[in-house]
């Protein structure tokens, strides 16, 4: 789905990666090594050197649209930020350092909208300057607490306070010695229709009555902070501490989540990313750099082959697109224009892999036309240096068709497997650099038979069964020896 990003957001998104690159990246091992002194629940010093930097230079608070104007802060809309969490997740301290760090945004969020004065000079104040860190108390270890109208703890009034009894856990950040403040979700009145029952308020940590209890880790790991319980015995809290009015405690969680679910999601897609970089030995592109133009940068930094496929767009519109005066020139053109734009993208020339794109936006003759001219292909019409070619040979439609049974039948995909071992043995034997097959065995089988087959051509015969330099013995598709 297309979105319209404002300019504000696109610049600030420039500015989030610019940062990222001067300052985070390059300070990600300091970062860890504090950590590992100061323990899950202490504070890094190298965060409030990048936060004054982050401060500095304005990118501070991005996530509050409907911050006051005397605050200090960006107000993107929860549609420009979105990318931007997805950036900050790549690290985990990063949103910190911008001060966009859960589950304080949730928090600044709602005593903005909700506070009394008194909540926002003492709590919103401090935590709009990164000077604190905040807790949210929502989930219950007795109750299933996805559905927050199960909440059990008992928010009563007693005069000019009110009294908080009950028991949560899951409130991530409270054990951290930063975390001064909890919002805490309970039940003011538990005789009212459902959706009215509950009330949302703010507890400072050191409130008498206030315990941490056990830490319950996730997935074996503890995190920053921890995810700890928190028990509540008979906890007085002034009653201008209350959000909002009471019994709207669960309008309130939907307001602060709508907004969370955005920013986790998009940081986890960030953590993705990265987590894909760090593992990625080869990008295969099926759309040649066109579907995600960000693809050929990220490429670029990860500095491994990228395959740059023949591709006019998606499925559902393929057929349509098929309209070739000279298929082999005009493929050759294109991808010749997709190698210009990922090279000025950053993509080393020595790192990049053609692929035709057998099938995609091609009839029969399309295919045949471009297998057998696989030369004028690698080399784009006359480059001196030819490209790698990567030829997608699995199972395609027109093998089915070739194939067809005397009644027109096409051959089903799965039936085609010894169909792709020819053309995967054929395209290696005409110099294609590696196969994209679904069946590895057979079709690295192949490649060495046809590897060897060139290599007799070449030295004019052969002694049977002797491995010859350049021939793969790992099962490997590749014949090639670029990139
Ligand atoms: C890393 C982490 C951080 C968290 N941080 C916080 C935090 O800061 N503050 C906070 O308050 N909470 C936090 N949580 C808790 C989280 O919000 C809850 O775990 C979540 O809302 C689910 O609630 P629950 O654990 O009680 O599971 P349950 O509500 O018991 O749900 C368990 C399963 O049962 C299903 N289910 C529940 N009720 C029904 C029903 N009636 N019918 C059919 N299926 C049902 C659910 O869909 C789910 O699949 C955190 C959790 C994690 C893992």
């Amino acid at each position: 789905m297309p979105y319209q990003f404002s300019d504000e957001g696109l610049a600030i998104h420039a500015e989030v990666r610019r940062f990222l690159d001067e300052y985070i990246y390059p300070n990600e091992q300091r970062y860890y090594a504090e950590l590992e002194e100061v323990g899950p629940d202490g504070y890094p010093s190298v965060l409030d050197e990048l936060k004054a930097e982050a401060m500095l230079r304005g990118l501070w608070n991005l996530f509050l649209p409907d911050l006051a104007p005397d605050h200090l802060g960006v107000r993107l809309s929860n549609l420009d930020y979105a990318p931007v969490s997805e950036l900050l997740g790549r690290i985990s301290f990063a949103s910190e350092v911008l001060n966009c760090a859960a589950p304080d945004t949730g928090n600044m969020e709602i005593l903005n909208l909700y506070g009394s004065g008194t909540v926002k000079a003492q709590w919103l104040e401090p935590l709009l300057a990164g000077e604190i860190r905040s807790a949210f108390s929502m989930t219950e270890p007795d109750v299933a607490s996805s559905d927050a109208t199960n909440i059990g703890l008992s928010i009563e009034r007693d005069g000019r306070y009110y009294v908080l009894n009950g028991r949560k856990w899951f409130s991530s950040g409270a054990r951290a010695e930063r975390c001064k403040v909890l919002i805490v979700m309970g039940k003011s009145n538990p005789t009212a229709s459902r959706h009215l029952q509950q009330s949302m308020i703010v507890v400072p940590k050191d409130t008498p009555g206030v315990s941490v209890g056990l830490d319950p880790h996730v997935f074996g790991y503890a995190d920053r902070g921890g995810h700890p319980e928190i028990i509540y015995h008979d906890v007085r809290v002034p009653a201008d501490h209350l959000l909002g009015e009471e019994g709207s405690g669960f309008a309130i969680s939907q307001a602060r989540l709508g907004p969370g679910r955005i920013h986790h999601c998009m940081r986890s897609i960030g953590v993705a990313e990265r987590a894909l970089e760090a593992g990625a030995r080869l990008v295969n592109d099926v759309s040649g750099g066109l579907a995600d133009p960000q693809m050929p940068r990220l490429v670029a930094a990860t500095r491994v082959p990228y395959v740059v496929m023949h591709w006019r767009g998606h499925s559902h519109s393929m057929d349509s697109r098929a309209v070739y005066q000279d298929v082999v020139a005009e493929v050759s053109e294109e991808l010749c224009r997709r190698v210009e734009v990922v090279t000025q993208a950053g993509v080393d020339p020595a790192m990049i892999v053609l692929d035709p794109g057998l099938g995609f936006a091609k009839r029969a003759e399309h295919n045949w036309a471009l297998l057998t001219h696989l030369h004028e292909v690698s080399s784009l019409g006359g480059r001196a240096r030819p490209f790698p070619v990567l030829i997608g040979a699995s199972r395609k439609r027109f093998l089915g068709r070739l194939l067809a049974a005397p009644d027109g039948t096409p051959r089903p995909f799965a039936g085609s497997d010894d169909a792709t071992v020819s053309v995967t043995a054929l395209a290696a034997a005409a110099g294609a650099w590696c196969a994209r097959v679904h069946q590895v065995p057979g079709n690295a089988d192949a490649v060495r038979v046809a590897e060897a087959w060139r290599q007799a051509v070449r030295a004019g015969t052969r002694p049977a069964g002797e491995a010859q330099a350049g021939e793969t013995e790992t099962g490997e598709t590749q014949t090639g020896e670029r990139p």
